[in-house]
């Protein structure tokens, strides 16, 4: 079956992001002034207003600033329901970035304001486009034996 959400719409203001994510990298612009992070990317630098930035990947790591379930979604996405949109802090600083998206292999009804969260990447079948979601940190990667090994060592928690 073909994909029937909305796809991004990639051009070259934004390709650096979607190539990153297909590289199962998140990046976000970085300022070379002042070093904050900005996102959503913007042109200038939300603290100094530099316009002087760059791509820069992040960690990946993140916590759930907020959060919303849905019960009833538009078009094919009514095939989800329950589902979660959030807001999640990177883990960069000094000013944080917030970030919009949807989680995966978590039930909504565990979701807590400052659960760790880290991003994983989906590449939509027969499109050339790869998408970001959040999955709780300690979730094993399907082909990552490795992270599934380390579970334990993960952070408790916090905020
Ligand atoms: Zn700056």
């Amino acid at each position: 079956m073909s994909y029937r959400k909305p796809l991004p719409q990639i051009e070259p203001a934004n390709q650096t992001f979607w190539d990153g994510l297909a590289q199962g990298e998140f990046r976000v612009p970085r300022c070379t002034n002042c070093g904050h992070y900005n996102w959503v990317p913007f042109p200038a630098c939300r603290s100094c207003l530099s316009e002087d930035q760059e791509w820069t990947a992040v960690s990946g790591e993140a916590t759930v600033w907020s959060f919303s379930v849905v019960h009833r979604g538009p078009g094919a996405f009514d095939d989800d329901v329950p589902y979660a949109v959030v807001l999640a802090k990177l883990a960069e600083e000094p000013r944080g970035c917030i970030v919009i998206g949807n989680t995966v292999g978590i039930d909504p009804a565990d979701l807590y304001i400052g659960m760790p969260l880290r991003i994983v990447y989906e590449a939509i079948e027969g499109e050339d486009v790869t998408v970001f979601r959040f999955a709780a940190a300690d979730a094993a990667q399907p082909d990552d034996a490795d992270a599934a090994l380390s579970v334990e060592n993960q952070p408790a928690t916090v905020a």
